[in-house]
């Protein structure tokens, strides 16, 4: 990790974003494209319920809700749903509110890392774990925060630093999990992933400069 402060700051959600579909990512976060279905509303819905809560302590544990968190070592900013810390040892667990059910993918567990990953730069704790508790099944699941999943999440940061960096947004790979995807009309994969015109315009440029070249 860099010693100097990185000068954009990566929002948590766009790990999350990156790791369901690179594609997504660049639109949302490079295009500034944003629509909602019912999946993105009734999530919102739920955050701000939980961020509406006010501060407690119960039992031993504070509960902080929408706490603003930011690593600029690292290079990450966002939000947490909630943050307990036991009084007496003073152990931070974030806890990320999900509206439907444990996914097959790894973005949930990589969004609780990345906040994992904000709070250790903020406070120099280590932290073993998070939860995510998820809306449809009423459950809460304890997520290890182990070697492979910070690796795992680092390494999606260097990716997204990159397609920042770079500012093109990649082609769409259709799959099934583009049926949940908010931006699937105007994305339309079927169509895109074909589309060779970008290509096309692009070898155009590269003739034109190679000739300018050869000009000189
Ligand atoms: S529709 Fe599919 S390819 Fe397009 S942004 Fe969404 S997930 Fe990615």
């Amino acid at each position: 990790m860099s010693e100097a402060p990185v000068e954009r700051l990566i929002p948590i959600s766009a790990l999350q974003h990156y790791a369901f579909c690179p594609r997504q990512c660049a639109l949302i976060h490079n295009e500034q494209v944003w629509a909602e279905n019912f999946l993105t509303v009734h999530g919102q819905l739920l955050h701000q319920r939980v961020d509406n809560g006010e501060p407690e302590t119960r039992k031993g544990v504070r509960y902080e809700r929408g706490l603003v968190v930011s690593a600029p070592l690292l290079g990450l900013t966002g939000k947490l749903d909630l943050l307990e810390k036991e009084l007496a040892s003073g152990k931070l667990t974030p806890v990320e509110y999900k509206r439907g059910r444990p996914k097959k993918g790894d973005y949930d567990s990589v969004q609780l890392c990345a906040q994992v990953l904000c709070l250790e730069e903020m406070t120099g704790q280590t932290i073993t774990q998070g939860a995510l508790w998820y809306w449809q099944t009423r459950k809460r699941e304890v997520v290890p925060i182990h070697d492979a999943l910070r690796k795992r999440t680092l390494g999606l940061l260097e990716a997204i630093e990159n397609l920042f960096l770079v500012g093109k947004t990649p082609k769409a790979v259709h799959g099934k999990h583009c049926k949940a995807c908010s931006l699937l009309d105007i994305c339309n994969p079927l169509i895109n992933q074909n589309d060779s015109s970008e290509d096309y315009v692009a070898g155009l440029f590269n003739l034109e400069n190679k000739s300018m070249d050869d000009e000189n």
